[in-house]
């Protein structure tokens, strides 16, 4: 009886309490402080451009690797509305691998990616996961339709509100772009009839004719400042060096109205420097030992081959469409086949990587890049040497020394990127037309992930391992898979 009248007294003290939930999606609760939903991109509304520039430094942090970024010369820079110049020019996140750990907003040295700390931000429920595939749109339109409220950086905002609680002075914002207040005066502006974007400078004056570009032995010239007083290729960190100073004098010339001395422009020409004409650049590339023309994949729109940091974020993003083909169970898309092809990528075929390499005379393979038997050796031999290569070359260099030349001769076999680009061009190019490798490739026929390939060469060993611990012969086809998959074949149990 008294345990009724318990439950009945829990019943009435319930009944009469407000519900404690509510009805989402029409009525929503207040986001705590600290929350974060997931990152967007900040609008300049002084300049009407995005702050980004593209520098990647979010991208290589990001610890989940959900992100993607290119950068390209800024048009309002020159156009004298900006004083930035370089923009990004694609930008993309996968929501669906983002961890919002907020490591990208805190590591930006511009202020150009924020957490979207709205409901807005959370409501991404959608039925297909590529649907979470953000573009630089997607990742811009928070911050230019005024979404985002301020201060909207999770730091910014707990001092705001510690200090708020504490009575003291509120701090100044330090970041005061991309806030409602800035959006309002961009609106101001044009209802003025002024242009969006505050001009800062003079228009820049167009580029003067390059005189010497493509002139018959430009390309000679050009290789021949990229060796030192004896003769030998310089280092690639020296290389950016003498690019970095002869953009700068190259655009001082053109400040000043002037055209770009000779001496710097074969100095820009030799660099690769985006400030030379590319007729030129393709020039110095046709010299000897340079590589063939690069294929339509690896050209933007205007023909000019891609930059090697373009190439990688292509082939990043051609890795991962492949990978979400391979997880659906589906063949790889032709195009998607083509690019990971041309960049190089490990998820290609072996062969047609091969094909798609510069043709080149047979010739013998670097004694360097074989083992004591004249066998090719596998590619994670070749990465270990170029690695332990890399270090030893370090090492003298922080040391003052020159590279020693044993080091120099497996940095240029290996294709490193210390070695100087010269040198490996015409490594590349004299490479043989290896034989077709035999190809790793699932029930289908698609080629594996190295992740499966490095199981399938652990699961090989093993098997080798118990046939000879139970003092058997290792049947051919594991032999067979553990050479295939790069592995050693063991000669002991142990
Ligand atoms: S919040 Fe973290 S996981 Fe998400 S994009 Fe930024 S760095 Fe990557
Ligand atoms: S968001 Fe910031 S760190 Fe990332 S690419 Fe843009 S400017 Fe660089």
């Amino acid at each position: 009886m008294i345990g009724i009248f318990k439950g009945l007294a829990t019943t009435l003290s319930t009944f009469a309490r407000r519900p404690v939930t509510i009805k989402y999606p029409d009525e929503k609760h207040v986001l705590p402080v600290r929350q974060r939903s997931f990152p967007v991109l900040t609008w300049d509304f002084d300049h009407d451009e995005p702050f980004c520039t593209g520098c990647n430094v979010c991208v290589r942090n990001c610890p989940v690797d959900c992100m993607t970024a290119t950068m390209q010369d800024n048009p309002n820079y020159a156009a004298g509305t900006s004083d930035r110049r370089k923009i990004v020019e694609k930008f993309w996140i996968d929501y669906a691998r983002c961890m919002r750990c907020n490591i990208c907003v805190e590591v930006c040295p511009f202020e150009a990616i924020v957490m979207d700390n709205n409901w807005t931000g959370h409501e991404h429920s959608t039925y297909d996961r590529l649907d979470l595939h953000m573009d630089i749109d997607d990742l811009l339109r928070p911050s230019k339709s005024g979404e985002l409220t301020v201060p909207f950086r999770p730091q910014d905002r707990i001092e705001y509100i510690e200090r708020l609680e504490r009575g003291e002075e509120l701090p100044e914002l330090t970041f005061k772009g991309a806030r409602p207040e800035a959006r309002q005066a961009q609106f101001e502006r044009l209802a003025r009839g002024e242009e969006a974007a505050i001009r800062l400078r003079e228009p820049e004056k167009p580029k003067a004719p390059a005189a010497a570009a493509g002139a018959p032995g430009a390309a000679a010239a050009a290789q021949q400042l990229l060796t030192d007083a004896e003769g030998k290729p310089l280092s690639e960190k020296k290389i950016r060096a003498k690019r970095m100073k002869a953009e700068r004098a190259a655009k001082e010339a053109q400040d000043a109205g002037e055209s770009i001395p000779d001496d710097v422009l074969q100095m820009l020409i030799a660099t690769n420097s985006e400030m030379a004409p590319a007729e030129a650049r393709q020039a110095a590339a046709g010299a000897p030992g340079a590589a063939a023309a690069p294929s339509k994949v690896l050209t933007d729109a205007e023909g000019n081959p891609l930059s090697e940091r373009k190439i990688r974020a292509k082939r990043m993003k051609a890795e991962r469409e492949a990978k979400e083909a391979q997880d659906a169970g589906e063949p790889i898309p032709q195009d998607v086949m083509e690019i990971l092809v041309a960049t190089g990528s490990e998820m290609a075929p072996p062969e047609a990587r091969q094909a798609a390499a510069p043709a080149a005379a047979p010739a013998a393979t670097s004694p360097l890049l074989t083992d004591a038997e004249g066998n090719p050796l596998s590619e994670r031999k070749v990465r270990a040497k170029r690695m332990k290569a890399e270090r030893e070359a370090k090492g003298a260099q922080d040391a003052g020394e020159p590279i020693p030349q044993d080091v120099m001769e497996i940095l240029v076999a290996t294709g490193s990127e210390m070695a100087p680009p010269e040198a490996r061009q015409a490594a590349a190019a004299a490479a043989p037309a290896a034989a077709p490798a035999p190809q790793l490739t699932d029930a289908e026929g698609n080629p594996l992930s190295e992740r499966k390939i490095r199981a399938r060469r652990m699961k090989a060993e093993r098997a080798a391992k118990e046939h000879l611990a139970r003092g058997e012969e290792i049947p051919a086809d594991v032999r067979e898979t553990i050479e295939m998959t790069g592995g050693t074949v063991p000669d002991s149990a142990d």
